[in-house]
């Protein structure tokens, strides 16, 4: 199997089984022939020089140069993503060994096939990056220079590299689909609390806790927000709105997104994201903000080297508004949006108290009413497995299940913000790791690390960097972290709902939330929309859930019962 460079395994303690050997099944499609008789012939799997693997059957039972042979040239077992969805063998980082289909190589295989635009077969490429990425690529320029980047800056060389070197024809970050994802999430949960579907309502933008519960805890399924992540939603922007302005179909656009992480492949991937009419996914390949990068040095691209005009106002360059702020956390505030919706609705004024149960990556926040002490909303925020197998064991518990052991304790939550990597999005797993640069060892003597059997990151790269600290770095988090708030206009990581004050940005976002609404939607009154929240006929609600919503199936687990071992 061809591996992108960029895919290097790091620190699989994110397991939360043990590592199995691959499940998928050996289909024998030429069931060998019966022998007449015991020991009649013999056979033998050879390798030829090329890897190819042939079955050799002998005549007799012990072959000699007399004997007459057979071969027969075996098929190479295939494994696809929606095997790997499939499975329960391997979780997060580790289901990232098997991909191959969703890869940098990919994407310029075909950029360089791609008919030019004068052909009916040409597709416009579209490449559209998370706002977490952006902030990985800010810090790694950053701590190499003098002066903080800006995910602004960051955004305009990421476009200049993908539209001149790679001949992209749009390039997008995915704030505005995240702004539709917040707009639609904050309406399911309310469709909830009227008793529209179950509560707590568990946070649906992260592919890593979403494979996990659909393979090991498929009660959990009823409880996750039905709402598409930014990626999907950027998925139906790109493909349906943007290509019906640009009077496109949807196979006829290429849609590249970049991820922080491995398991963005696996949600891209999903049947759910299949259009069968136009036989076109939303996206076509997800690759990782490591694999931007790789592309990027492939190419004798210098992220660090400014580029024309990078410093000009974002929004003025796009079809969407451009790296918008959405206060709370840096793994989308999906928790956030939900107290500001509340709050807004209260007729009464709310108390926010925010409580770290063990570290920063399980935290509650709880809305109580200033005038009556009345708790109105509980929420938490759950970052890494640890944490969030205990929000799956007690939220079975409450919801009459058993589930596991050891629960403990009533949570009472109306809404979990459930990711699976410790720190969230900003340390997923395909983010860059920080490269440390030195010649110097500890005590301060110049080294040649080869030839101190130091392994190197990249023998292109410069003798003095060594391998920085591996994944899951709390420190580098924190430099990721700080890197996404940047030059944002709203306050960092935990903001008091007061902070919600609406800018021109968000206004110009929420209008043209609405615009996209009604075009994909279509609903007949049309008059009466004056937010995401307006209600529709029942034609067009259908709509609406059909483009922003989707769904979990459980997966089937007999399929471990056939567990093979390669
Ligand atoms: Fe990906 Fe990690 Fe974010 Fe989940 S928490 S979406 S696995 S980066």
């Amino acid at each position: 199997m061809a591996f992108s460079g960029a895919l290097t395994l790091t620190d699989l303690n994110d397991f939360i089984t043990p590592s199995q050997a691959c499940i998928k099944p050996v289909e024998q499609l030429n069931p060998p022939e019966e022998l007449k008789e015991p020991g009649a012939a013999s056979t033998e799997i050879v390798i030829d020089s090329s890897g190819s693997y042939y079955e050799v059957s002998a005549s007799g039972p012990v072959p000699n140069a007399s004997t007459k042979t057979t071969e027969k040239k075996l098929q190479q077992a295939q494994i696809s993503l929606n095997d790997c969805l499939a499975c329960s063998g391997c979780i997060t980082s580790a289901e990232s060994v098997l991909i191959t289909l969703q890869s940098h190589t990919e994407v310029l295989n075909f950029l360089e096939s791609n008919p030019p635009p004068t052909s009916l077969s040409h597709k416009v490429p579209v490449l559209s990056i998370a706002p977490q990425s952006i902030a990985s690529l800010a810090a790694s320029v950053s701590s190499g220079s003098s002066s903080a980047v800006s995910p602004g800056q960051i955004l305009r060389r990421v476009q200049a590299f993908c539209t001149q070197i790679l001949g992209f024809e749009h390039v997008y970050d995915t704030t505005f689909a995240r702004h539709i994802a917040l707009l639609e999430h904050t309406q399911e949960f309310f469709e909830r609390k009227r008793g529209e579907g179950k509560l707590p309502m568990l946070a649906s933008a992260c592919p890593g806790w979403i494979c996990y519960a659909e393979k090991a805890h498929s009660e959990m399924l009823p409880f996750i927000a039905r709402t598409k992540s930014p990626q999907q939603v950027m998925g139906t922007l790109v493909k349906s709105w943007l290509g019906s302005t640009w009077g496109q179909q949807p196979d006829q656009i290429y849609h590249v997104s970049v991820m922080p992480c491995y398991d963005k492949k696996l949600e891209a991937s999903r049947q759910d994201f299949y259009n069968d009419v136009y036989a076109t996914r939303d996206v076509d390949c997800v690759i990782t903000t490591g694999e931007l990068e790789l592309m990027m040095r492939e190419k004798g691209w210098d992220l660090s080297v400014p580029v024309n005009d990078e410093d000009a106002p974002c929004h003025n360059h796009s079809a969407f508004p451009e790296l918008l702020a959405h206060p709370g956390t840096s793994s989308g505030s999906y928790l956030h949006s939900l107290i500001a919706a509340v709050t807004q609705a209260s007729p009464d004024p709310l108390d926010l108290t925010v409580k770290t149960v063990r570290t920063s990556d399980y935290e509650e926040y709880i809305l109580r009413n200033r005038i009556t002490g009345e708790l109105v909303f509980k929420g938490a925020k759950c970052y890494g497995f640890r944490n969030l197998q205990n929000v799956v064991r007690k939220v079975g518990r409450e919801a009459g299940m058993q589930v596991g052991r050891g629960a403990a304790g009533r949570m009472g939550y109306d809404y979990v913000e459930v990711m699976a990597c410790p720190g969230g999005c900003v340390n997923g797993g395909g983010q860059l790791k920080p490269a440390v640069r030195k010649k110097e060892d500890e005590e301060g003597y110049t080294r040649s690390w080869e030839d101190s059997g130091v392994q190197l990151p990249d023998p292109s790269e410069d003798a003095g960097t060594i391998q920085g600290p591996k994944w899951g770095n709390k420190e580098w988090t924190k430099e990721v972290d700080k890197a996404y708030w940047h030059d944002l206009p709203t306050p960092p990581a935990s903001p008091t709902p007061e902070i919600q004050a609406v800018t021109s940005l968000a206004e110009s976002a929420d209008r043209l939330a609405l615009r996209v609404k009604v075009d994909l939607c279509h609903p007949k009154n049309v008059a009466g929309q004056s937010d995401w929240a307006s209600a529709m006929d029942q034609g067009a609600e259908s709509r609406r859930r059909d483009l922003f919503r989707t769904q979990y199936r459980a997966v089937e687990s007999e399929v471990v019962g056939l567990a093979v071992k390669w």
